[in-house]
């Protein structure tokens, strides 16, 4: 299937590459001509411009782009997608955007005769590069099921929440509860070593008891407790802290919307706001531990 992909960046770039691996025909388009090359030497075929991805003869166009201005210009753009994407090109966003900026995307798009579906994921770059990524989809079921042998490629699992705008209203819950449990288990983590607990067992009690969490056992902010997490690696790539400020400034947006408190949220918005301003908003969300341990 010829599909367009425009965001190829920490997530987007290994979610192409997947699609790559499949057996799908790319076309693929990232402001980063870095972000290009390595798609294209996996196999993608490059386009000059997001136009030239709209216009050309694709099924499918997914973008994973940063935040809801990226996704409206790129969509509605005057050279974005809408302007140039035939009818029946089904349109995936798979950004983290707020649900209103979502639905108003697909508003305009189904207004052309265009399908969009808002599929936000979780999973983080490990999750991106071994396809085990989960896909909370708004919009309508049957256009979930035209996408479902696409999104199947990328993810373990696509959840259908409900009309266009719920994948990212589940989202937004999802990345609250993410961003207070990764400050919780730099607290932990920090206290318990610091008391005298190799950081190794530490975990394995806390990975196999009741505060054991996502933050804990897949992706533990102590470094040297997991090869794999950001932790081992300087806190580089995965989810950077300016983009886990970006999803707690939803939650909390939303939140005054409904007249909703939002204590612990709002309070990880700040302490991650803090970090950010320190110089370190591209570390991986992770790094939050540091304001434990300044060693880390
Ligand atoms: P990123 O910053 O690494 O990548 C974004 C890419 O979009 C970059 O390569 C950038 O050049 C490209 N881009 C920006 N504007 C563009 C435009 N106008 N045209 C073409 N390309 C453009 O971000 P990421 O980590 O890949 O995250 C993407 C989205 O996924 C965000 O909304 C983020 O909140 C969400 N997300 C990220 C993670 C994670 O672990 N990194 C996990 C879940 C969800």
């Amino acid at each position: 299937m010829q599909i367009g992909f425009i965001g190829l960046g920490n997530m987007g770039g290994p979610m192409a590459h997947n699609m790559i691996q499949a057996g799908h025909d790319l076309l693929v388009f990232d402001l980063s001509s870095d972000a290009v090359k390595v798609a294209t030497d996996a196999g993608a075929t490059a386009a000059g411009s997001v136009a030239e991805v709209a216009g050309s003869a694709v099924e499918i166009i997914i973008t994973m782009l940063p935040a809801a201005m990226h996704v409206k210009q790129v969509y509605q753009g005057e050279n974005g997608i809408l302007a140039g994407v035939a009818p029946q090109v089904l349109l995936i966003d798979a950004s983290t955007i707020d649900p209103l900026s979502a639905r108003e995307v697909a508003a305009a798009a189904q207004e052309q005769g265009n399908a969009m579906l808002d599929a936000p994921v979780s999973g983080g770059t490990g999750g991106a590069a071994a396809g085990t990524l989960t896909f909370m989809v708004g919009g309508e079921a049957a256009d979930l099921e035209r996408a479902r042998g696409v999104l199947d490629v990328m993810g373990k699992q696509a959840i259908h929440c409900g009309p266009s705008g719920n994948g990212q209203v589940a989202k937004v819950a999802n990345n609250l509860l993410l961003g207070i449990t990764m400050i919780g288990v730099s607290e932990a983590m920090s206290l318990g070593v610091t008391l005298g607990m190799d950081p190794k067992v530490l975990a394995e009690v806390i990975n196999t008891s009741s505060g054991r969490c996502w933050s804990s056992d897949t992706y533990n902010p102590f470094p040297g407790v997991m090869d794999n997490a950001p932790a081992a690696r300087g806190y580089s790539g995965g989810f950077g802290t300016d983009l886990m400020i970006k999803d707690l400034g939803l939650a909390t947006e939303a939140a005054k919307q409904v007249g909703q408190p939002l204590l612990l949220g709002a309070l990880s918005q700040q302490i991650y706001q803090g970090f950010s301003a320190k110089g370190q908003g591209q570390l991986d969300f992770s790094a939050i531990i540091k304001n434990y341990r300044q060693e880390e």
